[in-house]
């Protein structure tokens, strides 16, 4: 096995792993439950749940999907942001080599999915995953010494700002609330992996995503709250990996090659 191939899978298999943690954080952190104690349980029987029936995917793959002990079906959510997870491992290193880059990454994308998933559930985003991961950006971010780090605080300065007028502007103009704390707490944290050009892109994608996605789904008169994180979630990921060639596409087309 080639080097490269060993890592990606060793990074492959941490992901499975963070990914079976983050399972427990989307369920219990909306309901402001302890993610280290008590020890996994069937949600249906309370059944604690064996170390062998909790191995990441292989478990709920063996047991088909059901609690060992009542036999209800365990949800499919939890392999699927497993694999989710150990796949943005394993793609970090296979796409960016073993580098600080490539853990940034990963990181990012964890935190990401389990606000996309807690979102998207809940309509919550859990303050862990904004305000805990923007210490981890700023961190990572000195892998490109002080003008990283310089670079991360304004990139979290101007997502909390931009999107702290958006929502004040909205609350002026609807008169009600048009966008959650947890989505100006979360750019904050995206600003920070991102930068602020980067913060730009995200807001404007996630609307974009968020419109074509949501849009057809209010017409037919379904009244439903928005959870703008999932769409701002995927724009962060498209922005991390593909937001310097969009920009510098962008800054062409408009002011010509430089
Ligand atoms: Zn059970």
């Amino acid at each position: 096995m080639a080097t490269d191939t060993f890592w990606i899978v060793v990074a492959g298999v941490f992901g499975a792993v963070f990914g079976s943690f983050l399972n427990v954080c989307i369920v219990r952190l909306p309901a402001d439950q302890s993610v280290l104690r008590p020890r996994s349980r069937c949600p249906k029987c309370s059944a604690p749940i064996a170390w062998y029936d909790n191995v990441p995917i292989v478990s709920w793959l063996l047991l088909r999907g059901r609690c060992r002990r009542c036999a209800q079906p365990i949800a499919v959510r939890y392999p699927l942001v497993e694999a989710a997870v150990a796949a943005v491992w394993a793609g970090a290193v296979w796409h960016y080599g073993v580098d600080l880059t490539a853990l940034t990454a990963a990181v990012f994308a964890t935190l990401l999915i389990g606000i996309a998933v807690t979102d998207a559930s809940h309509l919550i985003i859990p303050d862990e995953f904004s305000l805990g991961g923007l210490p981890l950006g700023l961190a990572l971010s000195l892998r490109d010494g002080v003008p990283g780090l310089t670079a991360a605080a304004l990139g979290a300065a101007v997502g909390f700002g931009l999107l702290f007028l958006v929502a004040w502007a909205g609350e002026k103009v609807f008169r009600k609330e048009a966008m959650g704390g947890g989505d100006i707490k979360m750019m904050a944290m995206v600003g920070a992996f991102v930068g602020w050009k980067g913060v730009l892109l995200t807001i404007f994608g996630g609307a974009l995503l968020g419109t074509i996605v949501f849009v057809p789904l209010t017409i037919g008169g379904r009244k439903s709250l928005v959870p703008f994180g999932v769409f701002l979630a995927a724009a962060a990921a498209l922005t991390f990996v593909f937001g310097e060639a969009i920009i510098g596409w962008y800054v062409t087309m408009t002011f010509g090659p430089s």
